[in-house]
């Protein structure tokens, strides 16, 4: 595959997510921009407007939780091209008019709070987009429903832009609304849909600001398309070719040894089983973040990796001779606590910038139940200073080791697409972007043990 063949490979699989506030041009964007670079369109917000659409039209209670999550657990909703334009069908009916009335826009932000009813619309989601070459718009594209998205837009605009702006779509479909009720709809619904406990509105790390009250709709799709094509073509650079050699996979012959050794042992003898190597051949280092069931994660997670790795390790670890000697391997480096500390941050931060991988473990401690604990600041704090990637791993059957071996539970590694970090940001809002990268890794994290249950 020439360069140019690869670029045009990369783009056919592009996810390119758009979030921002009501008003903020995401539509309009979305769809030029999804028409100039030959990818499909999705727009969330018609879904969950939809899903208000058939609440109101059957008379249910918005307030009703468990009505209206019914009613979005079982419709039937199915996206067509019409007249080269994306649109919603409920039940084989065009609902693209009725869908942006001023009553479904006063629910709708009601409406989508609730956690089952953003469960039914995100698997949707999912399942549309399954094969990428798509531009997804929302609220909470970038940061839950495809945290892996290979670049993330987050647009804003001034309140009375918005307003503006809102009122001209609506005109275009012949609905005639005051610019004041405009203008607290979109305050409100920005209320509520950055307040909310669940996926609220946020800006996730990594995406690209554009800040769009004094730009033309054909000024800022320009502006996002270059963007896009050219990390397009730094991705398709990134990606290691076939029969190409990666530089970053290099071991040395004593890891190279023990790996393949450990690697193995845990093959023959507990069955594990690696999946999602693919999401490691790029050409740069990496940071990985797995889940942590039991002790003997490291070596599992570590002999699954396709290059060296360094991870951080308590003490007591190393006081088994032969389990020191296979997390020595690892590259592990002994600390003191099990919270991660200043001076650990530091050594791992030396390491990244050293161009070398590293292995964290984010929930800092074993889950002994098996579900994933909060993730630490420590993992957003080093991604961010040094701008690397970071890759999920998530680890299952590590702490039923003798299941595994009689082949009742299956020992496997799942090893995720990347999450792109751009290292930027004033000392404000350094931070709340840890929080958010760490919801959105815990996110992909989640998103993989879905995937291994399955
Ligand atoms: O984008 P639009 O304004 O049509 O979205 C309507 C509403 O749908 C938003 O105000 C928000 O409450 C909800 N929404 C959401 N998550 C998305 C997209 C939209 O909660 N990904």
């Amino acid at each position: 595959m020439n360069r140019d063949e690869k670029i045009r490979d990369s783009l056919e699989r592009l996810v390119v997510t758009i979030d921002g506030p009501a008003g903020s041009g995401k539509s309009t964007t979305a769809s030029m921009l999804a028409d100039r670079l030959g990818l499909k369109y999705l727009d969330t917000g018609a879904m969950y407007r939809a899903v208000t659409w058939s609440v109101l039209q059957q008379g249910i209670d918005p307030e009703s939780e468990t009505d209206v999550t019914r009613v979005a657990e079982t419709m039937e909703l199915e996206l067509r091209t019409i007249n080269g334009k994306a649109t919603f069908f409920l039940e084989g009916k065009n609902i693209d008019t009725e869908i942006r009335s001023s009553e479904v826009s006063r629910y709708v932000s009601p409406v989508s709070r609730y956690p089952g009813v953003r469960r039914a619309m995100v698997k949707l989601q999912r399942m549309i987009t399954k094969d990428g070459g798509v531009v997804v718009e929302g609220r909470d594209t970038g940061s839950v429903v495809f945290p892996f998205a290979h670049i993330k837009v987050f647009l804003v605009a001034e309140i009375s832009e918005r307003a503006l702006r809102r009122r001209k779509q609506l005109e275009t479909i012949g609905i005639e609304q005051d610019i004041n009720e405009i203008t607290e709809n979109i305050l409100e619904r920005d209320r509520i849909d950055s307040s909310r406990d669940h996926s609220p509105l946020v800006r996730p790390v990594g995406s690209i600001l554009v800040d769009t009250s004094n730009l033309s709709i054909d000024e800022q799709v320009s502006m996002i398309e270059t963007e896009v094509r050219n990390e397009n073509e730094r991705l398709a650079d990134l990606r290691v070719g076939r029969g190409e050699k990666n530089p970053f996979g290099a071991m040395s012959l004593y890891y190279r040894i023990s790996h393949f050794l450990v690697r193995w042992f845990f093959k023959l003898i507990f069955g594990l089983r690696i999946t999602g190597s693919e999401n490691l051949e790029f050409k740069e280092n990496l940071l990985f973040a797995s889940n942590h069931l039991s002790y003997a994660d490291p070596p599992i997670v570590g002999c699954a990796l396709n290059r060296e790795v360094w991870f951080v390790a308590k003490k007591e670890l190393f006081k088994n001779r032969l389990f020191a000697w296979l997390i020595r391997t690892y590259h592990a480096i002994e600390i003191d606590r099990e919270e991660i500390s200043r001076k650990s941050i530091k050594t791992i931060l030396g390491i990244l910038r050293k161009g070398m991988s590293v292995l964290m473990f984010p929930e800092g401690t074993r889950s002994l139940d098996g579900d994933l604990g909060e993730l630490k600041s420590g993992l957003g704090f080093v991604a961010r200073l040094s701008g690397t990637t970071i890759i999920p791993v998530y680890a299952s059957g590590t702490n039923e080791l003798k299941q595994c071996f009689l082949r009742r539970k299956k020992l496997e590694v799942r090893i995720g697409p990347p999450i792109r970090v751009r290292a930027e940001g004033g000392a404000e809002s350094r931070k709340n972007d840890n929080t958010i990268l760490s919801s959105m890794v815990r996110q992909a994290l989640r998103i993989l043990k879905d995937e291994a249950q399955n």
